[in-house]
């Protein structure tokens, strides 16, 4: 038993985790409708769950006669098609297509449910409310075994998490913090923070807690907010600021990332090191490098820190930057991708096609169809986007969208090798 769990808790992570479908419940409907790998369909077309071919389905099909129930009660026998999988990996990313993206002749989601779940028991009730199975005591038995097995530690994120402190600097009315024609300081910070945190939300394992006040109303006092990072143990903590020099129009500008003077850690200024040249990037404004300055945040928090001047409010040339929301979002995508490279962040898999069935068996429901090539391809993209020639971030986008092609990203590696990105 323990070994059948061995071979597939592996799959029910890595698919499970992608998709926010618990591994727990993978696991445990694995062991039940399977007799724990025994089964003829399991044994003879390592499909665990029963799953049938289909019309759309194109891969291998294994034929097993299967007893039905006429109306009158009688048993009959039929022949039935169900799909045969290389290894039990396949079933296993058929079953979080299923619950991914609903059975696939309704509009709407019927496991729509089963996703996002922390509490196995919601995602098990969730499952039998969708009408998976028609025993009654579906759920009941897979918490059964969940509990068992003790099953739920492996949907445990654990210690891989990055727990990520932003602050959009001060408050909405906070006195001086404002340009020469009275915006609000705050209300730059807060676009660029809530880009930041989209951003991050798109990468696996990842928490955010904001320090500031989120309506802006509040000027929540600095100790406050470093306690608040503190307490939470934060890996890292982003200051988010713009700068004045007099509040008055004048031609000084560009883009500073600050770390605490003579004090600030490596790992404060590998992070600055990493986020300045991408906002520098994102505002298209003057990179005044990163500078060691004294500042509440950086000093009293436990945490890397940063303190990020995206440009200034009272400068000619700065204040059209800071006046774009598509340049303010740029910037908060630029930290959280910075952040993204230095915690090593990796993407979800977020872009199984909502609507198209598998045409061609597993290997065509991701695309590119190796996760070597997805991986490698996402550092080259990282990279081709920060370099002086950067690349349009189409080529990201269509990898999030899963219209990325193998042949697509094997001619971008080949454009990386050729500018000498690879090497290192
Ligand atoms: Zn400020």
């Amino acid at each position: 038993m323990t070994a059948f769990i061995d071979i597939l808790t592996p799959y029910a992570i890595k698919h499970g985790r992608a998709h926010r479908v618990l591994p727990s419940l993978i696991i445990a409907q694995g062991i039940l409708e399977s007799a724990s790998g025994t089964s003829e369909l399991a044994t003879k077309a390592n499909n665990l769950f029963g799953i049938k071919a289909g019309s759309e389905w194109s891969g291998d099909i294994y034929t097993k006669q299967t007893s039905e129930n006429k109306s009158d009660g009688t048993i009959y026998y039929i022949d039935a098609d169900f799909r045969k999988y290389p290894t039990l990996e396949g079933c296993v990313i058929d079953l979080v297509y299923k619950y991914v993206n609903g059975t696939g002749w309704e509009s709407h989601n019927r496991y729509a449910a089963v996703l996002n779940q922390t509490d196995y028991k919601k995602a098990t009730a969730a499952v039998k409310d969708a009408g998976y199975a028609t025993d009654v005591n579906y759920s009941a038995k897979l918490n059964g075994l969940i509990e068992q097995y003790e099953l739920t530690k492996y949907d445990k994120v654990g210690d891989n998490v990055v727990k990520i402190a932003l602050d959009a600097g001060h408050g909405i009315n906070t006195a001086g913090k404002r340009t020469p024609d009275s915006e609000r300081e705050w209300s730059f910070n807060s676009k660029v923070l809530l880009a930041c945190s989209a951003r991050l939300n798109k990468y696996q394992d990842v928490q955010i807690l904001r320090l500031d006040d989120t309506t802006g109303n509040t000027d929540v006092p600095l100790t406050i907010r470093t306690n608040k990072a503190n307490a939470w143990k934060a890996d890292a903590l982003v200051s988010i600021h713009h700068n004045a020099l007099v509040g008055k129009w004048g031609s000084h500008g560009g883009v500073e990332t600050l770390v605490q003077e003579i004090t600030a850690s490596k790992a404060s200024k590998d992070i600055a090191a990493i986020i300045q040249p991408r906002i520098v990037q994102a505002m298209e404004l003057r990179d005044r490098g990163v500078k060691p300055k004294n500042n509440h945040m950086t000093r009293v928090s436990n945490m890397p820190a940063i303190l990020t001047e995206g440009g200034f409010m009272d400068s000619t040339t700065d204040i059209s930057a800071l006046r774009s929301d598509a340049k303010l979002k740029a910037q908060g995508e630029a930290i959280a991708d910075g952040l993204a490279v230095y915690f090593k962040l990796k993407l979800k898999v977020t872009g199984i096609p909502a609507t198209t069935p598998p045409k061609e068996g597993v290997r065509k429901l991701y695309e590119p169809t190796s996760k070597a090539i997805k991986d490698s391809t996402e550092e080259v993209l990282k990279q081709l986007e920060a370099g002086d020639n950067g690349l349009s971030s189409i080529w990201r986008k269509k990898l999030n969208d899963v219209k990325l092609t193998d042949s697509d990203a094997i001619g971008l590696l080949f454009v990386a090798v050729s500018r000498g990105l690879l090497s290192k």
